[in-house]
């Protein structure tokens, strides 16, 4: 595991962030907060898929009627998002969210901001302190000459101080900027000034794909130096994908460990056998099993199991036959149509290896 800049803990309903707990994924429901069925639903496929938060939007007073059921039927803390209402906020937290989420830039004022954290105090219940370069301050807009990294930490930072003059530390805190490269140099730039927990990502990353590229590199480039507490991956996407995707990204990294890694190759001229197909039905199973294995699907006998030696186990083949090897030695040949089935029998074999049965 890579070595993390050292934050103080906080704690978000039962969840604990920061320190050396693992870096937690969080995602964002896309339904109507106030249609509370739907959202407990879409609470539901989130934690499923391994969301481990879940922030609802809390836009209106219809919304926040729904927050109590929402609150009781979520099995993971749920953190209201709020923008521009403080009173919102505080009707939030009576309704037993953990967190809220709010830009101190649009609440309105000082006095709104200390009220918010009066309750949240009260309460035990955490605030992420979201700064968004739309709603800097006129100060720091024009000592920085726009809305760079800088003037979003020294913002950010300003926030921080004022809540701790206060006497309020259970705090997380985020920078919105929509590039990576932005995004890095403005963590990079935090972590120096707040010992805080840090939500990361690159807000609005984009579509499916090019979001997902844009958030591996951004996220993915802070975690390797070791910044970030919590992860929302932002996607046009559902956020259950979101969180696959905050899987894979933390996995990739070396932050946290959900289960085996699939590694599959390019395939090539010398290819004989159809390697996305295999790698798909692969992946499904090895999708439920926990240990950290390597397991690799190559294209070829002659060279697949050399160029995946540090593999686990892996798959090849030829159209008539089907291999499977195990740290780059080839251990069984079965016909082509039984390699599903002996790989399913050799990660059986694998997990008892494992657990000691
Ligand atoms: Fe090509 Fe074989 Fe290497 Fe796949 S394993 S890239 S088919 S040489």
């Amino acid at each position: 595991m890579l070595e993390r800049n050292k934050t103080r803990q906080i704690r978000v309903g039962n969840v604990v962030m920061g320190g050396d707990s693992p870096i937690t994924i969080q995602t964002m429901t896309n339904t109507n907060t106030a249609d509370t069925l739907a959202t407990i639903e879409q609470i539901e496929d989130i934690y499923k898929a391994g969301g481990e938060l879940v922030r609802v939007a809390v836009p209106d007073e219809d919304a926040v009627k729904g927050l109590r059921e929402i609150t009781k039927a979520s099995p993971v803390p749920v953190i209201a998002d709020i923008h521009f209402h403080h009173e919102l906020a505080l009707k939030a937290i009576d309704q037993g969210v953990a967190k809220v989420r709010i830009n101190p830039g649009n609440l309105g004022g000082k006095e709104k901001l200390l009220q918010v954290a009066e309750k949240a105090g009260e309460n035990g219940v955490a605030l992420r302190i979201g700064v968004n370069a739309a709603s800097l301050e006129k100060d720091i807009l024009q000592g920085y000459q726009g809305d760079s990294p800088s003037a979003l930490v020294k913002s950010a930072v300003r926030h921080v101080h004022y809540l701790e003059k206060f006497g309020f530390y259970n705090m997380v805190i985020s920078l919105k900027a929509s590039d990576a490269p932005a995004t890095f140099q403005a963590y990079s730039l935090l972590a120096r000034e707040v010992d805080y927990p840090l939500h990361i990502g690159v807000t609005e990353a984009g579509p499916y794909y090019r979001g997902t590229v844009k958030s591996a590199v951004g996220i993915g480039s802070l975690l390797m130096a070791g910044l970030g507490d919590t992860v929302r991956v932002s996607l046009t996407a559902s956020p259950v994908e979101e969180v696959k995707t905050a899987r894979l990204i933390l996995q990739a990294a070396g932050a946290r460990v959900f289960g085996p890694e699939l590694i599959s190759c390019p395939t090539c001229g010398r290819c004989e056998i159809d390697v996305p197909n295999l790698a798909a039905k692969v992946e499904a199973l090895i999708a439920s099993k926990e240990y950290p294995w390597k397991i690799a699907v190559m294209g070829c006998v002659v060279n697949g199991p050399g160029e995946a030696r540090n593999s686990h186990l892996g798959v090849t083949g030829t159209p008539r036959q089907g291999i499977i090897f195990k740290h780059g030695e080839i251990i069984r040949r079965v016909p082509r149509e039984s390699l599903l089935e002996a790989l399913q029998e050799e990660l059986s074999n694998l997990e008892s290896a494992e657990s000691g049965i």
